[in-house]
This record gives C-alpha cells, sequence and structure tokens, in this order.
C-alpha cells in the first residue's frame, strides 16, 4: 500500500547512541539534557528566540490560548485538521468560524473584522500545507481590535516568509512534531513566542505550572516531553534539508505530470521558501474526487482527505457559522501521497490514474 505519508526514519544506530545516553543518566524526561540539547538546535535552525519542547501539537494550542488569558470568543479558520477547533472547545472557548479565501485555502482576513464581537479575544489561523496566512492583514486587524493572535503552524516547520521563519508571526505560534509532520520527533510540538513576558509562564505551564518545589503559580497541564522524543529530534534535524529537498523532486513530478485543465491547488505566496509539506489536489466535483479516490484505493494508493470535514461542520459545534468556500474545497480536497522513499514510477502510475478518472 502507498500511503499519503510514511514516517522518515534516521540511521537506527544514531538513535540507539543517544538511548545508551540516556540509559547512563537515568534521566527519561523533566527537562533533560536531551530536550534542552533540541530546543537549542531548533531555536537556531528556525533563527526564533524562544521555542518549548513539548508532547504535541495539540497541547501546545491550548497552552497557548492559556498563556495569553483567551476565555471566549476565537475567530478560527474552518479548513485545518479537527485539532484546531478541539483546542479551541477544550479550553470552553467559543469557535467562531470566518471563511477562507479560495485561493489560498487560508482563512480570508477581509472576513474577519465582520466577526468580531465585543467578547473576540484572539485569532487562532492555520498555515494550511505551509502556506503562510496573510499574517501582515491580520496583525493589523488584531492591533486595531486588541485581539491576539495564535498561528497553528503544525505544517509550516522550515518555512521562511520574507526571509524569517513563519513560525515567529502573531503572539504565539505552535507547531507539531507528529511522526506524520516534515520533521517529526514521534510525537512532539512546539510553542515559539517573541514576548519574553510570555516565556516563563510558557515553559511553566507546560510543566504543572510550579516553580521548584514551592512556588505554584497557576493551574499548568502536562505538556512536556521525553528524553526519547528528544533524541529522535536529534537524529531527524540534520536530514531536514534533503527531507525537503526529496520532497520537492516529488512535487515537481506531480506537476509536471497532472493534467491541470479540470484540477486546481492553492496559489501559494511568492515570498517564501517552502517545505513541500503536502500535495493537495481539489478536483471539479465531489463525485470526481470519489472516483479517483476509489481507483486510486484500488490500485493500493491511500490519497487522504485532508481537510474534511470543513471544521464549521463539525457535529459537536455549538453554532453552525456558514463557511461556503470552505465546505466546498474540502468536499472535493486530496493530499496525494508525498514521502521521502516515493519512487518516480510510483509518482508516475498515480498520475496517470487521476488524469484518466478526471478526463473521462
Ligand atoms: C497535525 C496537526 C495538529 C496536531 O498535532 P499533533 O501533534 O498530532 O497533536 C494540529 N493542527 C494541524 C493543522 C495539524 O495538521
Amino acid at each position: 500500500m502507498i500511503n499519503v505519508t510514511k514516517t522518515f526514519l534516521p540511521d537506527k544506530e544514531e538513535y540507539i547512541k543517544y538511548i545508551s545516553e540516556i540509559w547512563d543518566r537515568v534521566q527519561l524526561t523533566n527537562n533533560g539534557p536531551l530536550l534542552q540539547k533540541l530546543e537549542a538546535e531548533l531555536k537556531k535552525y528556525l533563527g526564533v528566540d524562544d521555542l518549548y519542547f513539548c508532547s504535541n501539537g495539540t497541547v501546545v494550542l491550548q497552552i497557548a490560548l492559556k498563556a495569553l488569558g483567551v476565555k471566549k470568543e476565537v475567530i478560527t479558520t474552518p479548513f485545518s485538521y479537527c485539532a484546531t477547533t478541539n483546542s479551541i472547545l477544550w479550553e470552553n472557548c467559543t469557535p467562531v468560524f470566518v471563511d477562507i479565501d479560495a485561493n489560498t485555502f487560508n482563512i480570508d482576513p477581509t472576513l474577519i473584522e465582520a466577526a468580531i464581537t465585543p467578547d473576540t479575544e484572539a485569532i487562532m489561523a492555520t498555515h494550511v500545507y505551509g502556506n503562510p496566512c496573510e499574517v501582515e492583514a491580520i496583525e493589523e486587524i488584531a492591533k486595531k481590535h486588541s485581539l491576539k493572535v495564535i498561528y497553528d503552524s503544525a505544517h509550516a516547520f522550515g518555512v521562511t516568509y520574507k526571509g524569517k521563519s513563519l513560525l515567529s508571526f502573531g503572539d504565539i505560534s505552535t507547531c507539531s512534531f507528529h511522526a506524520t509532520k516534515v520533521f517529526h520527533t514521534i510525537e512532539g510540538g512546539a510553542i515559539i513566542s517573541n514576548h519574553p513576558e510570555l516565556h516563563e509562564k510558557l515553559h511553566l505551564l507546560r510543566a504543572f505550572g510550579h516553580r521548584g518545589d514551592e512556588d505554584y503559580l497557576f493551574a499548568g497541564i502536562n505538556g512536556k516531553n521525553s528524553e526519547f522524543h528528544a533524541a529522535m529530534g536529534l537524529c531527524n534535524l540534520p536530514h531536514v534539508g534533503e527531507i525537503i529537498a526529496a520532497r520537492k523532486a516529488i512535487f515537481d513530478i506531480y506537476d509536471e505530470t497532472l493534467i491541470w485543465d479540470t484540477l486546481k491547488k492553492p496559489v501559494q505566496s511568492p515570498d517564501i521558501s517552502y517545505n513541500y509539506s503536502y500535495y493537495p489536489v481539489v478536483f471539479s466535483s465531489e463525485s470526481v474526487m470519489r472516483r479517483v479516490q476509489k481507483a486510486l484505493l484500488e490500485n493500493e494508493i491511500a490519497p487522504r482527505r485532508y481537510f474534511y470535514p470543513s471544521l464549521n461542520t463539525l457535529p459537536f459545534m455549538p453554532n453552525y457559522f456558514s463557511c461556503p468556500v470552505s465546505e466546498d474545497i474540502s468536499s472535493r480536497v486530496l493530499c496525494l501521497p508525498l514521502y521521502v522513499g516515493l519512487l518516480p514510477e510510483e509518482i508516475q502510475k498515480i498520475s496517470v490514474i487521476i488524469n484518466q478518472n478526471c478526463c473521462m
């Protein structure tokens, strides 16, 4: 089976070297030396001032809302993975969905102001597929209305926008290092913030909210990550350059071999250096998407419906907000297989199946 993704694994011996160190020290977690080393290397690689390595890319969204004191309405995107919305609900805040731009698939900033109410406290937007949101426009709206901005940058590892890490935008940016992402630590995530006054709070919030044995400051959570996960990150980080290059080569083959007459993909900002994290294709209708999906599955190829459903239609949402663009795109998008080791002939085969089933 060719899946939508396949986890990159480093050389086993490299990993075992770190594991032996853990055995010698008998420190398995709680801000250990490998975690600190990974945080230092990630800060350097990404060019960000502060970064906290945490247990996953969902708890970091929850910590971000907590750290910024967000309690009421959060303007958010319907076109993302459900973790974005779930974190808002889990923190007892109210998601307010604003539709996406039909070209970039990111939240449409021209629709944000109309959704602001006296209870709006924050904007939580996703850089979908690693393509930057309109960060300048969002920042301007946030300033004007005193809103906090949180970017779910789960897809944006290694992306730079106008020469800066995309993770350095917003009050807080969060990342996922899940095994399916461009850079992974098996499970993992990170919080990035440029607010020095938040730094100690973020550090403490991920570890129960107390400083030492006696200072119990706030109701923190357990969002810590272990030495074993940090070790995987330390093994993978030196390979990110080659991982991104391999993904780009696959992108190029899809770009060349797919027949674009009836297909569409998101328009990318010209100001980025990209990480090639996903290869989404939007078909002309849901029935064409279904036909392609079926034909691929019959050939043991499993694309994924990233992102479906449009999150404003999740059955457990308290209110319905109409987001026609997101609902339409999510009904007919598929992400195609994309991972280090996917062979050119496999990519060609996928393209041929898609071309045959679109042009019937
Ligand atoms: C993967 C993902 C997450 C969740 O990350 P985990 O590390 O799996 O918790 C959150 N948001 C988006 C957009 C994602 O793609």
